[in-house]
């Protein structure tokens, strides 16, 4: 029995989860004014693709980000090499941790993907730190640079100062190995600044339950605990449940066995009409 238990464990030890980010190039096309631009297809020179990705394995020391870019292609806009590395990446993750990927990173991606003819990586739950935000908070602004300055003491959403703006874009598809450098360092403080956020945001997130990907009889915490306290009772129209909250990040958990007797649920039938 003993040794079943450890064989499970070592199957489904907790989810794979990924924290990724992705710079892209810019279009580049002809204008006539600097506003109220309205760009046809053929005036494009041209289109945008894949620049760098970063990404990590969630709890991983940071020295183990990962990351790719274009610095050394021969073809600039060929990107396919870095996405065989983000795609494999990906199709190995069970959960993956964004911000804004919902809207933005994963649906540049699998356009990539789609025009450099890979085939839809395995799919994944998504965790978005723009959407919690969003959700949750009435913050200022929900963009990273905002939320990792407030609420991170270690990793906060980096400025390129050397390369400010759109300037280290520009360098970058220039050649220009020191804006290269820059990028990298840019991209992989995004990732981690993003990982430190998400410990903060994510015991106010229920969207996805970490306990599914574990064998172990215990429940087991997002955060990884497996230590709760009685935190009182949710009730619903016809149940009682209990609350527990976990000791190491404050996260609510709930039974889902109905504290109510038969009987209880029985004398329940009988509502209040709404005024
Ligand atoms: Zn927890």
């Amino acid at each position: 029995m003993a040794k079943q238990k450890k064989k499970n464990q070592s199957k489904l030890a907790g989810p794979r989860v990924l924290l990724f980010d992705i710079e892209t190039a810019p279009i580049i096309a002809h204008v006539w004014s600097l506003w109220e631009n309205n760009v046809a297809l053929n005036q494009i020179v041209s289109d945008w693709h894949v620049l760098s990705w970063s990404a990590k394995w969630l709890g991983d020391p940071p020295d183990k980000v990962m990351y790719m870019d274009q610095r050394n292609a021969k073809n600039i806009e060929d990107d396919k090499k870095l996405l065989q590395g983000i795609w494999d990446l990906l199709n190995e993750a069970d959960v993956v941790i964004t911000q804004n990927g919902k809207s933005f990173d994963t649906k540049k991606l699998n356009a990539r993907f789609v025009l450099q003819g890979f085939q839809p990586p395995g799919s994944v739950k998504h965790i978005d730190t723009k959407i919690i935000a969003g959700k949750v908070f009435g913050f200022t602004s929900n963009k990273l640079e905002y939320m990792t300055d407030k609420l991170c003491t270690k990793y906060k959403k980096l400025k390129h100062k050397k390369f400010p703006g759109h300037e280290m874009w520009t360098q970058c598809l220039a050649g220009n190995l020191e804006a290269w450098k820059e990028m990298e360092i840019y991209n992989k403080y995004d990732v981690l600044s993003l990982e430190e956020l998400y410990h903060i945001l994510i015991p106010w997130d229920n969207s996805i339950n970490f306990n599914l990907y574990h064998d172990e009889e215990d429940h087991v915490c997002k955060c990884g605990s497996t230590e709760f306290h009685k935190n009182g009772f949710y009730y619903t129209s016809s149940g009682k449940f209990q609350k527990h909250k976990c000791k190491q990040c404050g996260a609510e958990h709930r039974d889902k066995q109905n504290l109510f007797s038969k009987e209880k649920r029985a004398s329940l039938k009988m509502g209040t009409p709404k005024s």
